[in-house]
């Protein structure tokens, strides 16, 4: 289900781009708000009064336009830098992380300067030669639902497949992979997959696909030979959450059977949230029930000053062991890279 935005405002600069020009022309007939920017990164035309509103009209809103700024992020521990091809994402998660970074109308903005980014992209590999530099394609953005409309992961694909020192890595929860399964990617790209119980991604994963259809996409990128990983989190310690988290292992079995001895990447990321992000969370869903009491939690104080509320450690213990020992079990060559 690509994204289908409710309306779509261009930047004057991105119909200079080819890839501008094509956007502009193939939604321009079609039934949605459409808008030329004023101004480059000022973003005006969203509605919205109320936290709720301005969140749901910001995320059914895609900008076109163009990276003025091709000095990267660097994306530790994960990656020596973020490859901003996307912000934003279309999903509308409750526990978002990207929920307190992208302001009240997050919208989702593609760029269209491609060439520009994967050329800068090129420079920084080259300084760093002959060590290998791994770059981020999802840090601030989920980049597959709006993959069919730019192409542009499938040039970063293609682009990356030639260079022994450039390494791509991006991660979704969504399952338009279908333009990216021929791309020629000499596994120099790892696809990782979000995945959650499917009693999580119904309450709180709104506007993303279900687990079974994660999978299946998954499967199609593992078949299509490229490096798979996936990131099951945030692991929510509710009741009965063995026997929804065995299903969700059940799945990958069943799914990925032709794939059980492949170096299959996971990464196990507990619930956590901060005070900023649990008042930010009841703005924008006051109706939610988010387990996010600080009294079932332990503080833990965070690297920049502020801290979040974890589970205690007998918790993280038993899931640690439950993950370490299943996983194992189903895909004996697997590499954990980290319970947390
Ligand atoms: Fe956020 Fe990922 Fe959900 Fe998108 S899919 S809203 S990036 S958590």
């Amino acid at each position: 289900m690509p994204f289908e935005p409710k309306r779509i405002l261009f930047e004057q600069d991105a119909l200079k781009y080819p890839l501008g020009k094509e956007l502009f022309d193939k939604f321009k007939t079609q039934q949605l708000e459409f808008g030329i920017l004023k101004s480059h990164n000022r973003v005006t035309e969203i509605p919205g009064k109320t936290p709720s509103q301005a969140y749901y009209e910001g995320k059914n809103t895609m900008v076109v336009g163009v990276k003025k700024t091709l000095k990267f992020e660097s994306c530790k521990p994960s990656a020596h830098y973020q490859l901003p091809l996307v912000t934003g994402c279309t999903g509308m998660c409750t526990y978002c992380y990207l929920n307190t970074q992208l302001g009240k109308k997050p919208y989702v903005r593609v760029y269209v300067n491609v060439d520009e980014i994967l050329n800068k992209a090129m420079e920084y590999t080259k300084e760093r030669e002959p060590e290998i530099t791994f770059f981020e394609g999802a840090a601030t953005s989920d980049p597959i639902p709006v993959e069919p409309y730019t192409g542009s992961l499938k040039k970063t694909i293609e682009l990356f497949s030639n260079h022994a020192y450039a390494r791509f890595r991006f991660v979704t929860k969504f399952t338009d992979v279908d333009g990216i399964l021929d791309a020629k990617h000499n596994g120099h790209t790892t696809v990782r997959f979000s995945i959650n119980a499917a009693e999580v991604i119904r309450k709180y994963e709104h506007k993303t696909p279900r687990l079974d259809e994660r999978v299946e996409a998954a499967r199609k990128i593992a078949d299509s030979g490229y490096p798979l990983g996936f990131i099951i989190a945030p692991v929510i310690l509710q009741a009965g959450w063995k026997e929804q988290y065995a299903d969700v292992l059940e799945e990958l079995k069943n799914k990925l059977k032709e794939h059980k001895n492949d170096k299959i990447h996971f990464e196990v990321i507990s619930h956590r949230f901060t005070k900023r992000a649990k008042e930010n969370i009841n703005s924008i869903f006051p109706e939610n029930d988010l387990p996010m009491d600080e009294e079932k939690r332990k503080f833990k104080y965070g690297q920049f000053g502020y801290g979040k509320y974890v589970y205690d450690k007998e918790e993280l213990s038993d899931m640690e062991d439950f993950f370490r020992n299943r996983l194992k079990d189903i895909f004996p060559e697997c590499e954990i890279d980290y319970v947390i």
